[in-house]
């Protein structure tokens, strides 16, 4: 008697999300292997699709296994599996792709170099021994090569490199872990590395990462080619070379960002638990901020004032060759610009910027098509926050929970990003930077084309911020082919926190930060909305105080101390006996008086931001400030955290029909403990501790009013990490739901989301 033949079955599975060009197909085909299934798999326009046909056990193991032990780069974002019939298939095959009309498949990030690529690098009989552009589907440059769609070798910057015959065989093997590595090249045949001097003449010498190395021990300023752009690297141990480089970026004392070697050495430096750790090791390698330890051997200058270090480690071949060339402990490693331009990528683009500031340019011939900067997260409780969302992020979409009309939002003024939405997919960009810039403007209108040309879209609407001297609100008044939408800045940002914690509804948004326009024409910044995506109602404000010199008060935290005190003191201010007065001349504070009295140039503000500010300037932490928040993350820092003193006092007028936050008690309170010789991290502590308590109380107040339940938290100042904690706990405590930002920004680089959200609720 014949055997009965064996039961099979055959299924299709659609697969989406970003499963192409992460070694997606290999993996499956390995996968389909194992488990001793015929059928094909196919990249398509949407995602992939596979057949698979074998006993109805094998198949299930399989669509188990699928989404679980997927390759590190990809992300699976739908999974849809159909029965359909058997056929001869025998084998498993890869089809060759397609080239469809509409590709819609999305465009991986840059990655870490992976851990089989580290150990070949290193391998002195590895074909790749010590190569600095060694990468493979699992690693390497993706989002800063891509020109244009598909992502395809020749659409990429690599496209110049013919493979070698090795190469192209590895490339063409679904075996190997580099089928389909599109920045796939060896020593023979692809990019190549060279030292330039200050003037941008080539170096001879046998080996430049080697002396490019030797000049950094000697103290050298050295710019480097990154994956987003060129860093300047100097010894981060060499004090000399720290404030050369200072004096020479103009530089003043913003924090330089550190790279390590390894965790290793990382623990030497900073206080990392298990969820830092995990932070730093993330393939997207962000700069993670950690507290550092006094012994750890970074000269002060690194950070001024700062008890945290934003550390990072290598994530380039070239970067762990120049490592293990130097051997050096620790390198600053800050972007290849000055000041607050736009980091340099182009090699004679950074020879003519970096005029006086490198002393040589370890260049290479693979061209960076897009600027990224690096990314940066600081742990805030026990989530991971974006303080800048760029490079390893960057493009993946933040996901939402419907569909909307395609909307291009064009984000703030300061630190912004902009954001295109399409389908369910938000895709933000990269950090582009203060649009006061040249350099920045302009590439804030590439990014404006390149995000729309990747995404195959061209939104109809186009959401701005009401501010009208923004420029980002100017480029888009001037589009008039398309529907403009303006949205309020602070709506912006609760909008932002809804859509990324997909909240339907309305909440209770409190949005803190430096600078919002508002719908009174006033700067905002302490305000708590009732919002939902179409609309809000302003429900509470720190009270107004004025901005003595508008712009010029930002760089000068004295002055808006100035005017907190006349507000709780009036002209009697003069007379208090408090450190503060002294410092600052007579005549100054006489001429800030007489501006407000007058009300010449003094606008009026609800500013959270410049409340921190007269705090830090009132305890002589801070009069003026050469980097934006400065005094703010000073007085953060400064904290007594072992002082438990009561929180200071603020009132809420209830009178009208919009709580206002009024301040006048805090600063009857802290001149009380100045008189007595508080410490500056004492006043911190309670300022901390009040402005918690206090905003707790309105909550509380609100949701009496409202019945609502829900606290969105939001802004600028949320990325002061004890206030954003404190307040999230005792929140809690009295039974409110609290969502914060994980996925972007709570600051205006996040402000994108918020306003393309909105805008397309608007046309829905
Ligand atoms: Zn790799
Ligand atoms: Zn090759
Ligand atoms: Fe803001």
């Amino acid at each position: 008697m014949k055997a009965k033949p064996r039961m099979q079955v055959r299924r299709c599975i659609h697969v989406s999300g970003i499963v192409q060009g992460v070694g997606f197909r290999p993996y499956v085909y390995r996968l389909a292997v194992a488990q001793r299934l015929a059928g094909q798999i196919a990249n398509t326009a949407t995602g992939v699709v596979i057949e698979v046909q074998g006993s109805p056990e094998s198949v299930d193991d399989f669509l188990q296994r699928l989404p679980k032990e997927a390759p590190p780069l990809a992300l699976i974002t739908g999974l849809d599996v159909l029965e359909i019939g058997l056929n001869g298939d025998s084998e498993f095959r890869i089809l060759p792709s397609e080239r469809s009309e509409a590709v819609r498949t999305l465009i991986p990030p840059d990655i870490a170099t992976c851990e089989d690529c580290l150990r070949e690098l290193f391998d002195p009989a590895d074909r790749r021994h010590l190569y600095p552009f060694i990468n493979c589907t699992n690693c390497g440059p993706r989002f800063t090569i891509v020109r244009s769609i598909p992502y395809d070798r020749p659409q990429t910057s690599m496209a110049i490199f013919p493979m070698c015959s090795r190469c192209r065989a590895e490339y063409e093997d679904p075996r190997n872990r580099r089928f389909h590595a599109q920045p796939n090249a060896c020593w023979d045949c692809g990019p190549q590395v060279e030292l330039w001097d200050a003037q941008g003449k080539l170096v001879l010498c046998r080996d430049p990462v080697a002396e490019a190395a030797a000049q950094l021990k000697s103290g050298a300023v050295v710019a480097v080619k990154g994956l987003g752009g060129f860093h300047l690297a100097v010894d981060a141990t060499n004090i000399e070379a720290v404030r050369r480089l200072r004096t020479r970026k103009h530089r003043v004392e913003k924090p330089f960002a550190v790279m390590v070697p390894n965790p290793e050495t990382v623990e030497q430096i900073c206080e990392l638990d298990a969820y830092d750790r995990d932070l730093l090791m993330r393939p997207e390698r962000p700069i993670v901020l950690a507290r550092r330890k006094d012994s750890g051997g970074i000269p002060a200058e690194v950070a001024p004032f700062n008890r945290f270090l934003g550390v990072f480690l290598p994530y380039t071949p070239l970067q762990h060759v120049l490592f293990a060339e130097s051997q050096l402990h620790a390198m600053v490693m800050t972007s290849g610009n000055l000041s607050e331009e736009p980091i340099a990528i182009d090699n004679s683009e950074a020879v003519t910027r970096l005029t006086g500031v490198a002393d040589y340019f370890l260049v290479h011939n693979r061209q960076i098509l897009r600027r990224c900067d690096d990314s940066v997260v600081r742990r805030v409780g026990g989530q991971v926050r974006q303080l800048r969302r760029s490079r390893g992020f960057v493009p993946v979409p933040v996901f939402l929970r419907k569909n909307f009309p395609a909307t291009l939002a064009v984000g703030g003024e300061l630190k912004s990003t902009i954001c295109v939405l399409k389908g369910n997919e938000a895709f933000l960009s990269q950090h582009i930077g203060d649009l006061e810039n040249v350099e920045a403007y302009k590439f804030f209108q590439e990014s404006v084309e390149h995000l729309q040309k990747i995404l195959e879209v061209r939104p109809s609407i186009v959401a701005y911020d009401l501010h009208p001297d923004y420029l980002s609100t100017r480029w888009a008044l001037a589009q008039s082919e398309l529907k403009t939408v303006g949205v309020q800045h602070h709506h912006a940002h609760i909008a932002s926190c809804m859509a990324e914690n997909h909240l339907e509804g309305r909440v209770i948004g409190f949005a803190f930060d430096g600078t919002g326009y508002g719908t009174d024409g006033r700067i905002w910044g302490g305000e708590v909305l009732l919002a939902d995506y179409l609309d809000f109602d302003r429900a509470a404000h720190l009270t107004y105080v004025p901005l003595p010199g508008g712009s010029a008060a930002i760089r000068e935290p004295w002055r808006v101390a100035i005017s907190h005190l006349w507000a709780a003191f009036g002209f009697d201010l003069l007379k208090l006996p408090i450190p503060f007065l002294h410092q600052i001349r007579q005549s100054k504070i006489l001429t800030i008086l007489q501006m407000m009295d007058r009300e010449v140039n003094s606008p009026l503000t609800s500013s959270c931001g410049r409340l921190f500010d007269a705090v830090a300037a009132l305890i002589n932490l801070r009069h003026e400030i050469n980097y934006e928040a400065q005094a703010a993350i000073e007085l953060e820092m400064c904290r007594d955290e072992a002082f438990a003193g009561q929180p200071y006092p603020f009132s809420i007028d209830e009178s009208g029909g919009i709580l206002q936050v009024d301040s006048r008690p805090l600063f009857r309170a802290i001149v009380e403990d100045l008189r007595h010789g508080a410490t500056a991290g004492k006043v911190s502590q309670r300022f901390h501790d009040g402005l918690v308590e206090v905003l707790v109380r309105v909550a509380l107040i609100l949701r009496g009013r409202t019945s609502l339940n829900s606290v969105c938290l939001s802004g600028g100042t949320f990325q002061n990490a004890y206030l954003a904690t404190r307040l999230e706990k005792l929140l809690r405590e009295m039974r409110f739901d609290v969502f914060t930002h994980s996925q972007v920004p709570a600051g205006d680089g996040g402000l994108s989301l918020g306003q393309a959200v909105v805008a397309a609720y608007r046309q829905c």
